[in-house]
């Protein structure tokens, strides 16, 4: 694949805060998930961050071995948080099927289900069941 087509922030994956990296990983030069130094082979961009303790800017790297940080954008939408059942919104119950998720049915984290209700800040993590998480290949 030549073609750069990974334009999309990958703010859905978690970092550790920057007080816990070593320089080396501030750098880039070390996965800031696990530590292994990176190579340009393995190297996944995070996207651009903001630290807050210096508001500098800095470009987080990881290794493919972190399937949350080579994930394609989803191409499945993920239903409002206002429409999920608390089960859902719990990560209880699969977002688009409403299964509960069972070590049967599978879980998987597939992003955050965004919503607003009033003053309240309805955002939450979405986790499928394998079906619909294999129903949805980019
Ligand atoms: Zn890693
Ligand atoms: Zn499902």
């Amino acid at each position: 694949m030549a073609t750069h087509a990974h334009t999309s922030r990958s703010s859905e994956t978690r970092i550790p805060s920057v007080d816990n990296l070593s320089q080396r990983q501030l750098r880039g030069a070390d996965c800031v998930l696990c530590g292994i130094t990176l190579c340009a082979e393995t190297a996944v961009d995070l996207g651009e961050r903001v630290r807050l303790d210096s508001s500098g800017r800095w470009f987080p790297r990881a290794c493919k071995t972190h399937p949350e940080a080579v994930a394609a954008p989803p191409t499945r939408a993920i239903p409002a948080a206002v429409d999920l059942v608390p089960a859902q919104r719990h990560g209880w119950a699969c977002v688009w099927c409403g299964v509960t998720l069972t070590r049967e049915t599978g879980a998987h984290h597939v992003g955050y289900a965004r919503g607003q209700q009033g003053a309240h800040n309805l955002d939450c993590e979405a986790w499928s069941c394998t079906g619909c998480k294999e129903e949805w290949k980019p």
